[in-house]
């Protein structure tokens, strides 16, 4: 049974003020692995402070310094990755291969930061006026449990870099990923005060934060319901605020990609992190007069993707976070029948064997009208959408067609076609021709996938106060 009753503030652990408790549950079995004490309102009101006070000093830290911490922290974080994957493993069931690839690559958010210092303007002159691009001050940071580390990770290397100091308010859900991660950032080492960590609810300790009117800006991942309410909130005391939503992201396939190589792609894309992933291309978008060869294509990827333990190496989808979370997911495929979607795969129910976990049967609706619920909503699980398209006009509407803009993805192998349709696409980020990742190229969303950019120069403009000096 693990524990995880201190947070962290002010270069030291110490036990919250706050007294409930959360018991964290493995979600392959359902039984309790641990438990975390709650920090309250007051500890993320002490936890300000600390960052205000160290905010004096850091703030005027040289960009050699801050890239020396950059060094501390990514050197820290890597020592852990093993640490990092065992309980994401048990926390959130994140699968073997998803949690270690991830943890493989949580470096690269520092050197990424690094390389954008070393090429970074922080006082460009405009005719003969002196812009001074001064850090934005205490930045709290209100992640999800879906991607703990990396979105925290790059959120905290952002903010060192631009010399602003935080308060980090991780997913409640992430508590036991959270503890690895206080005990690595501590021994990197930072000047007291500079990275604190609050474990507490949202509506308790991120609630504080976003309205806490010593907080500059409100850095948030998650749903684009809490979204919409920090913002809100930061609002009162005018916060800049950066936020990263939800996604249902569109994946059109043209005529003359090859189907047998990139549906069966696209599938596996759709389960990654057991289907719990924001940019997870979760509409399927088809020529309607090759609808049956997909179908086909489909049915057959599908009998390959093996769900299981996530400890397990061969496993693709592991179980889903919590039990809510399977509830909601089974819900959906409810709707999605009730709505007429044709099921190609999956369904209702858990996959035999399985019982006792979170787990869902990868499920795949095809024949999908893009109006329906389940072509809408983010449902946050393996559940894959295909949706047959007329034309390449028809395509992009449909692409179009949603709340959201997240990501999007196109594969055909013309490039200049592809190219062509990305431009119209309403989307932060589109992938041609497979999966793309870059630290340094703007991430962020369209429309309610959220405000504001991450990531690379884009990134650290966002933690950063122009000021300009004219004489
Ligand atoms: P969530 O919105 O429920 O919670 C996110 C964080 O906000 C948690 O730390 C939570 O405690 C906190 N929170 C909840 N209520 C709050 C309030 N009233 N005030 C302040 N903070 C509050 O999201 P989740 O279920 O943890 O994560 C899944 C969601 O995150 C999905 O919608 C997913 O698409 C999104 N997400 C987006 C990205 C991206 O980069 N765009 C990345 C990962 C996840």
């Amino acid at each position: 049974m693990k524990t995880v009753n201190k947070i962290y503030v002010n270069g030291e652990f110490v036990t919250p003020h706050g007294t409930q408790t959360l018991d964290v549950i493995n979600p392959s079995d359902n039984r309790k692995i641990g438990e975390v004490i709650l920090a309250d309102e007051f500890d993320a009101r002490n936890a300000v402070e600390a960052a205000k006070q160290a905010f004096k000093t850091f703030s005027k830290s040289t960009v050699e310094e801050r890239i020396g911490y950059l060094e501390r922290l990514k050197s820290a974080v890597e020592k852990r990755k093993k640490e990092f994957t065992d309980v994401m493993i048990e926390e959130y069931g994140g699968t073997f291969r998803f949690s270690s690839l991830s943890n493989e690559f949580t470096g690269m958010w520092f050197d990424s930061m690094i390389e954008s210092l070393r090429n970074f303007n922080f006082n460009p002159i405009i005719n003969s006026s002196k812009i001074f691009l001064q850090p934005v001050g205490v930045v709290g940071i209100i992640t999800p449990w879906n991607a703990s580390n990396s979105s925290i990770c790059s959120k905290v290397a952002t903010a060192i870099a631009a010399g602003c100091t935080v308060v980090i308010k991780p997913s409640e859900m992430s508590s036991l990923q959270t503890q690895v991660l206080m005990e690595a950032f501590h021994e990197a080492g930072l000047p007291k005060g500079a990275i604190n960590f609050v474990t507490g609810l949202g509506n308790v300790v991120g609630s504080e934060l976003a309205a806490n009117p010593n907080v500059s800006k409100i850095s948030f991942t998650g749903s684009t319901a809490v979204g919409k309410l920090i913002a809100k909130t930061a609002a009162d005391t005018m916060k800049r605020v950066t936020l990263e939503l939800g996604g249902k992201s569109p994946n059109i396939i043209m005529d003359d990609a090859n189907f047998e190589e990139v549906i069966p792609t696209a599938i596996f894309g759709a389960y990654m992190n057991n289907g719990q992933a924001c940019i997870a291309p979760t509409r399927l978008l088809v020529p309607e007069n090759q609808i049956d060869k997909v179908n086909d294509i489909a049915r057959a990827a599908a009998e390959k993707v093996v769900v299981g333990l996530p400890q397990n190496d061969d496993t693709i989808v592991g179980p889903m976070v919590s039990v809510k979370q399977f509830e909601r997911v089974q819900n959906y495929i409810r709707i999605g029948l009730e709505e007429g979607a044709e099921l190609l795969a999956g369904g209702e129910g858990k996959p035999s064997g399985l019982e006792d976990g979170n787990f869902v049967k990868p499920t795949i609706f095809t024949n999908v009208s893009n109006k329906m619920k389940i072509a809408q909503d983010e449902i946050f699980g393996p559940v894959l959408c295909i949706i047959p398209y007329k034309t390449e006009e028809d395509a992009i509407d449909i692409a179009n067609d949603t709340p959201y803009g997240l990501a999007a993805y196109v594969s055909s192998p013309n490039i200049e076609r592809a190219e062509k349709i990305a431009a119209q696409i309403d989307a932060g980020r589109v992938c041609i021709n497979g999966f793309r990742h870059d630290p340094m190229v703007p991430f962020g969303g369209f429309k309610q996938s959220g405000v504001g950019r991450e990531y690379g120069v884009y990134g650290l403009e966002a933690y950063l106060e122009p000021k300009a000096v004219l004489q």
